[in-house]
């Protein structure tokens, strides 16, 4: 299984020249960005972004077709500072609303959960027949290398879930599979931080996957057409360098259309929603004994193309 892991690892790191943009500070304020991930380098665009009558990484989703291309002129022609000067942000850091996320949506995951008999006493490693939707809060998402709070005397089971999260552009209600993809504005990654016992204990899971800071998001939002076949990207999470999970998208049980579809069915999803996709098998409680995470683990989550989060526990 290791060798297979391994074989994929570098390339993950290998995200070219894509511009990928992103919510930073520099100072007090917050600013949106592209970066140019071969010279380290991040050009800020919110003086083009407020000119343009908006602001924040969600006003350029909301009007992407419009500033796209001035957008690209600027960072074509602009300077730039050094991507070491600025502090990386989630790039949606303050959502509208919840983000949402699917539950055992990759089958291997689905059996470790059923194992773990966190899900139910009966320990069944049945596969869902329809995706499993709940949310975070909005205050969990916490910027692309910041620390995770352990939330001592709140939970002692603290694991992770690296995930691809989808970022809706186009909002719609009813949304066919045939159109989804079509309503998607780019991507981002996720590690959706879970406590376990909260989310053993109280049956539904909102306690136990909301806690501040329990929602790393970024380092980028990359655009779809950017990304390309999402199908190919791979997601991969190192909990102190060992590789823990890694699987290709293409894996979901439940892809992105169908995922679009549910939610759609009866809310509006609406532009800056993120879906988080769901978590390949190798989280904390998919071993036994279980490998929960404790202060000081460093866990990076890592997307073909996307980039890679990298928080400690604090
Ligand atoms: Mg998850």
């Amino acid at each position: 299984m290791v060798n297979q892991l391994c074989s994929f690892g570098p390339q993950l790191v290998q995200i070219g020249s894509l511009m990928k943009l992103v919510t930073f500070t520099a100072g007090a304020d917050e600013r949106v960005g592209a970066v140019d991930v071969d010279r380290s380098v991040v050009f800020d665009l919110s003086d083009e972004i407020t000119v343009a009558g908006t602001s924040g990484l969600l006003g350029v989703i909301e009007n992407w077709d419009d500033l796209r291309a001035e957008l690209e002129a600027s960072v074509a022609s602009g300077a730039g500072q050094d991507l070491d000067s600025v502090t990386l942000l989630a790039p949606l850091p303050h959502p509208v609303r919840n983000i949402f996320c699917v539950g055992k949506n990759y089958s291997e995951h689905a059996r470790e959960f059923g194992r773990s008999g966190y899900d139910s006493p009966t320990k069944s490693e049945e596969l869902p027949a329809t995706p499993i939707i709940f949310s975070k809060a909005t205050t969990a998402v916490t910027g692309p290398y910041t620390d995770v709070d352990p939330h001592h005397g709140v939970t002692a089971e603290l694991d992770y879930e690296g995930e691809l999260a989808v970022i809706i552009g186009r909002g719609g209600r009813g949304i066919s599979r045939e159109d989804a993809f079509t309503h998607v504005w780019g991507y981002t990654v996720i590690n959706d931080v879970t406590a376990r016992d909260l989310q053993r204990e109280h049956k539904q899971w909102l306690l136990g996957k909301s806690l501040d800071t329990h929602c790393p998001m970024g380092p980028y939002a990359v655009s779809a057409d950017e990304v390309g076949d999402v199908e190919t990207l791979e997601v991969e999470t190192r909990v102190n360098g060992e590789v823990r999970q890694a699987a290709p998208v293409k894996d979901l049980i439940f892809d992105i259309p169908e995922l679009i579809a549910t939610i759609s069915a009866g809310i509006t999803l609406q532009a800056g929603d993120v879906i988080a996709t769901g978590t390949p098998a190798g989280v904390g409680i998919g071993f036994d004994p279980p490998k929960f995470l404790v202060s000081g683990d460093v866990v990076e989550v890592s997307i073909t193309r996307l980039g890679s989060l990298r928080n400690r526990i604090a």
